[in-house]
């Protein structure tokens, strides 16, 4: 199959409108299309239709008890896949959608048993870009999508990255360039007594509990060992090609202990990648080569490092590294989203200094 790429960047213009109509028609036709939105590059099915939603699971190579977020354009989209909406997901529907949120809500019977690994539950995200909704109204149905890069492997940011691991496999990416933040949607499962995050993202619990006071965090999230209750939080996830070992510690400390853990490195005779801040970067200018030195942004910058995480993890695939050393930032805000990432992407190899 010939992947085409089209850019909808300039969203009223005549190509893309033509673009997004032609996404509306393969997915109502059951083929998919990868999309941009405001946390990283989806990869979309009809909602409604079991036998498109497999070819997700096939394209990506996913686990199929991992279910599916279903994509709504409006409030009315809501209605017709979740049911007995209890007043916790109104208040947070009110205060954060359009946004970059999933809830975790009672299903209605028109939602495909494929698309949610048998749970009786559905996650229903109202993507803010306008582009993802227009896609979604040019389909005129929910559209199911998980994040659009093979299982495993970090999360698409960019239509170039789409390419990478969709190439061949999907008939069409709409290129609306680079994702604002970089990071999946917060998951809030509202169908317990408490609200409960089960991914953070950049809603973070501080936000959360403004609006509704009371917010858990899945214990699964904070190390307990326990089955996290979002299926694909069990999994491997967003690992680069190099085996990757975080620092954590304090930022002023941090290019010291780099020095030092690089040239153990390098003793040993391995060719080390750094994915650090701006500061560190620069202060192992001599040690580490130009092209092995990944910046996320200044240090503390939480919403430019949650936007360059994944490319700098997927641009370390074309370079010779094959140790990976990251720099670990603060846990508050959305510092959690960025920490539950890098330490999946690590398998949770850690050194505190
Ligand atoms: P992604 O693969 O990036 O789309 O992530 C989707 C995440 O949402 C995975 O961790 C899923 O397990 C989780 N998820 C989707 N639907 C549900 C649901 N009904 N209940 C709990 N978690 C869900
Ligand atoms: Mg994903």
């Amino acid at each position: 199959m010939k992947t085409k790429v089209l850019n909808i960047e300039d969203l009223k213009s005549d190509t893309a409108q033509s673009a997004l109509a032609e996404a509306g028609s393969l997915l109502r036709s059951g083929q998919l299309v990868a999309f941009p939105t405001e946390t990283v590059y989806g990869l979309g099915a009809n909602g409604l239709d079991g036998a498109a939603c497999a070819k997700i699971y096939e394209a990506k190579g996913r686990p199929s008890d991992n279910p599916l977020i279903l994509h709504v354009a409006d409030r009315a989209m809501v209605e017709g896949i979740a049911e007995d909406i209890p007043p916790m997901a109104e208040k947070l529907m009110a205060a954060f959608l359009p946004g970059p949120m999933t809830l975790i809500l009672r299903r209605t019977s028109i939602v495909p048993d494929r698309i949610t690994g048998g749970l009786a539950t559905v996650g229903v995200r109202m993507p803010e870009s306008a582009a993802a909704r227009a896609m979604i109204r040019a389909a005129g149905v929910p559209v199911a999508a998980p994040s659009a890069n093979l299982s495993g492997r970090p999360s698409p940011t960019t239509a170039a990255s789409v390419l990478r691991d969709m190439d061949g496999r999907i008939p069409l990416i709409l290129d609306g360039g680079a994702c604002r933040f970089g990071v999946e949607s917060t998951i809030v499962d509202c169908t317990g007594p408490v609200a409960t995050i089960l991914r953070p993202g950049a809603i973070t619990r501080e936000m959360l509990r403004e609006v509704l006071g009371g917010v858990k965090l899945d214990p699964a999230l904070v190390g307990a060992n326990v089955t996290p209750k979002a299926p694909g939080m069990k999994y491997k996830h967003y690992a680069p090609k190099a085996p990757l070992t975080l620092l954590e510690g304090a930022p002023a400390k941090m290019a010291a202990a780099f020095r030092r853990h690089v040239r153990h490195l390098q003793k040993e005779g391995r060719t080390v990648g750094i994915l650090a801040s701006d500061e560190v970067c620069d202060e192992l200018r001599d040690l580490v080569p130009d092209e092995l030195r990944k910046s996320y942004g200044p240090q503390g910058d939480l919403a430019a490092i949650a936007a360059h995480i994944y490319e700098a993890l997927i641009a370390f695939d074309d370079t010779a590294a094959d140790a990976l050393l990251g720099e670990g930032t603060t846990e508050t805000g959305l510092g959690l989203a960025i920490m539950n990432r890098l330490h999946k992407a690590s398998g949770g190899n850690t050194i505190t200094i």
